[in-house]
C-alpha cells in the first residue's frame, strides 16, 4: 500500500500538464496508460485508504494496466496501489508486510559492476520478460539505470497494451537489488555518454526511447535522446549537458507533444540554447516507396517509430521537406553543414 493520497497522486500525474480537477469525491488526472490530453483518470481513496483508479479513456479497458502504469509513473512498487479493500481491519502481521513493501530505497549510482544483470532481474511475475530494455549511462559511460518495456498481448476481452517500468539499483531492507523505481532527480538524459563523446553532433530530443531507436535508423549521424518517462516529466531531467549544442525537438504528433515542446524549449532557453522543432510533414504519405501528396491525418501520438513503420526513409523525409517548403528544411540530414543548398 502507498501512503500517497488521491490528491497527491493526481497532482503528480498532472504535473505541469493540467490542473487537478475534483470529480465527485476524488480527482481527475492525466492517465499515464494511454495518450491522455484532458484528464480522464479518476483517482479517489476509500475510507480504508485504498486508492481506486478508473480511466474513462476508451482505450483503457485493462484495469491491471492502468494500475501498473500509475505505479510506474509514480515510481512505486508494482502492486503498491492495490491496498486492502473496504472494511479491512489490518492485523499486526499484515501491517508488518505492508511496512516491508513500503521500504525506502537508497539508490547506488552509478550501478556497481557486480550488480546482477538486469535482463534476468527485469523478468516479472506480472508481465513476464521485457520486450526491450534501454540502458541509461552517464557522461563517463557508467550505467545509471534501465527502462524496460513490457508488451501485454491482447486477450479476448482486452486490447494489447504496454507498461514501461524504470529499474534503479539500490539498497532496500539491507539488500542490494534492482528495484522498480524512478531514477533519482535530477535524472540523466538517454544516451548522455554519446552526447558527451560527440560534442559536435546535433541532438534530436524525442518523447521516449522507442522513438530514439527509430531516430537512430533514420538519422544515424545525430544523437538521439529523451528524458526518462518520455514527455511526462521533462522538468525532472538535467538538460544542462545540451547547453550550447545544436538541438532539435521531435515531439509526438498530439497535444501533449506541443506541451513537451513548450516545456523543453523553456528549459533549453534558460540554458541559452535555442532548439529547432521538427514537426513531421503531414502533406505527404509514402506509397510503394514513393511520396504521394495526400493530406493525411496521422494517428494520435505518432512518433519517429510510427513514421519509420509507415515507410518513411531519410531520403523521403528530405524530399518531402523540399517539396512542401517545410520550415525545417535545413534541420534535416547533415544539418547544418549543407543547410544552405536546401534553404527556402
Ligand atoms: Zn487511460
Amino acid at each position: 500500500m502507498t501512503t500517497l493520497t488521491a490528491a497527491q497522486i493526481a497532482d503528480t500525474l498532472n504535473s505541469g500538464r493540467a490542473r487537478t480537477k475534483t470529480h465527485g469525491q476524488g480527482y481527475m488526472a492525466i492517465c499515464p496508460n494511454h495518450d491522455d490530453i484532458n484528464p480522464s483518470l479518476s483517482v479517489r481513496e476509500t475510507e480504508t485508504g485504498k486508492i481506486m483508479l478508473h480511466c474513462f479513456g476508451t482505450s483503457c479497458t485493462d484495469k491491471r494496466a492502468v494500475y501498473a502504469a500509475v505505479e510506474g509513473a509514480l515510481g512505486l512498487e508494482p502492486g503498491a496501489l492495490k491496498g486492502p479493500g473496504e472494511g479491512y481491519k489490518p492485523s499486526p502481521i499484515r501491517r508488518d508486510n505492508i511496512k516491508k513493501k513500503r521500504a525506502d530505497i537508497t539508490p547506488i549510482l552509478p550501478v556497481p559492476d557486480d550488480a546482477p544483470p538486469i535482463a534476468r532481474k527485469a523478468k516479472t511475475k506480472k508481465f513476464g520478460k521485457p520486450t526491450k530494455i534501454w540502458t541509461y549511462r552517464n557522461a563517463e559511460g557508467r550505467v545509471m539505470g534501465h527502462v524496460a518495456r513490457y508488451d501485454i498481448p491482447a486477450t479476448e476481452t482486452d486490447p494489447a497494451d504496454k507498461v514501461i517500468w524504470p529499474w534503479t539499483f539500490g539498497i532496500r531492507e539491507g539488500r542490494r537489488e534492482w528495484c522498480v523505481t524512478a531514477m533519482p532527480e535530477p535524472r540523466i538524459l538517454y544516451n548522455l555518454d554519446k552526447i558527451a563523446k560527440n560534442p559536435d553532433a546535433p541532438i534530436l530530443i524525442h518523447e521516449g526511447e522507442k522513438a530514439c531507436d527509430a531516430g537512430e535508423e533514420l538519422f544515424p549521424n545525430w544523437i538521439h535522446t529523451t528524458p526518462v518517462g518520455g514527455g511526462k516529466a521533462p522538468h525532472m531531467t538535467d538538460f544542462k549537458p545540451l547547453a550550447g549544442r545544436q538541438v532539435i525537438i521531435s515531439p509526438d504528433n498530439d497535444c501533449a507533444g506541443v506541451e513537451f515542446v513548450a516545456q523543453v524549449s523553456q528549459i533549453l532557453l534558460e540554458l541559452e540554447t535555442a532548439p529547432l522543432i521538427m514537426r513531421f510533414p503531414t502533406s505527404y504519405v509514402v506509397e510503394d516507396g514513393k511520396l504521394v501528396k495526400k493530406p493525411y491525418e496521422m494517428g494520435q501520438g505518432d512518433d519517429m517509430h510510427d513514421h519509420l513503420d509507415r515507410g518513411w526513409t531519410t531520403d523521403l523525409i528530405r524530399e518531402s521537406v523540399s517539396l512542401s517548403g517545410f520550415p525545417l528544411t535545413w534541420a534535416v540530414e547533415d544539418w547544418p553543414s549543407n543547410g544552405s543548398e536546401e534553404e527556402n
